[in-house]
């Protein structure tokens, strides 16, 4: 493993039971890695798995097959005091901010939890971490006594924030962290999180269903499809050269600010049914709904080859 890797995910693979003979495959065979201080974007429709992804690389979920390295070393075989330095290390910020609050906690304690879990602060070094931590987000002091209905949704998620930077971690899973928030408010918390990485060396899960904004964050993007990832490239090389079908319509959906561009804008319609990540059939799974399918697509499943440098597709348009 290069030394610059945080995270390295083999072939992981989550499924659920769904019924006696049924078998939900939600991650089926993702490999991707991520370096320190970088941010790497998931995106996908829902259901893609990507959250399932993200909380299977937390260790949240167990995993059906695979390794998730983190340091070198498989969390999911993390056991006792190793488990919890893992815990610690690994957060996660929920999409949900209204949810993922606790309405009978001041926002002091919901920040002070990981740090009294871990033991990292007590007395009036505890209370100085809850006051340089809502500083941190751009709330202030005499917020850590009130509680999280007194704020509005951008700002809750600041407190969520604030919950995930207390036990001072290495890398944070951002599960969809703006797609419940005002479209004036995403990029203020979008903003904080670019901030928040340079002055704290974070690493980043970024997952999203908004491709703009992955743009915005992302160093890399990995696009998920039906529970594999079908592209994974550069932020910059997948926005100007998407190679897998799927990627190239998801962005052309995504508007264009200017009017003139935006009025001859080529959308490519999906077309077809979004298949079942149930007992999915063999072959690439996008190929009920892709305009280039061929005999061999709905007979093998595509393998994500290095095609140019650092640009990985899964397409057997790149095989020939
Ligand atoms: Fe389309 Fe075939 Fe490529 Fe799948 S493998 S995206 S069906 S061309």
């Amino acid at each position: 493993m290069e030394n610059n890797v945080l995270v390295e995910v083999k072939n992981l693979k989550k499924y659920f039971k769904v019924g006696k003979d049924a078998t939900l495959k939600a991650v089926d065979n993702v490999s991707f890695n991520i370096k320190k201080g970088e941010t790497l974007g998931l995106v996908g429709e829902s259901g893609c798995g990507k959250t399932t992804c993200g909380r299977t690389v937390l260790g949240l979920y167990g995993a059906t097959d695979g390794e998730v390295l983190f340091e070198g070393i498989d969390i999911h075989k993390l056991k006792g005091a190793k488990k919890r330095e893992f815990t610690k290390n690994a957060q996660i910020i929920f999409q949900d901010p209204y949810a993922s609050l606790n309405p009978r906690m001041t926002v002091g304690e919901i920040i002070a939890e990981g740090i009294d879990i871990h033991g990292l602060y007590t007395g009036e070094k505890r209370q100085e971490r809850i006051y340089h931590l809502l500083n941190l987000v751009g709330l202030n002091k005499e917020h850590a006594s009130r509680f999280p209905h007194e704020f509005s949704g951008g700002q809750r998620q600041r407190i969520g924030i604030a919950r995930a930077l207390a036990v001072e971690p290495k890398f944070i899973v951002c599960d969809e962290p703006i797609s419940a928030l005002d479209v004036s408010i995403q990029a203020q918390v979008v903003n904080l999180l670019i901030k928040l990485q340079r002055e704290l060396g974070l690493t980043y899960l970024f997952i999203a269903h908004d491709l703009s904004m992955v743009k915005h964050i992302s160093d890399r993007v990995g696009v998920m499809y039906l529970g594999t990832m079908v592209e994974l490239a550069s932020s910059k090389a997948l926005y100007e050269k998407p190679l897998h079908p799927y990627t190239q319509a998801l962005l052309s959906a995504i508007p264009i600010p200017d009017p003139d561009v935006e009025k001859n804008r080529q959308r490519i319609m999906l077309e077809g049914e979004v298949p079942s990540p149930i007992n999915p059939k063999p072959g690439c799974r996008f190929a009920a709904r892709c305009k280039y399918a061929k005999q061999v697509c709905s007979e093998v499943s595509p393998e994500l080859k290095e095609v140019e440098k650092d640009h990985f597709v899964a397409c057997h348009l790149f095989n020939e």
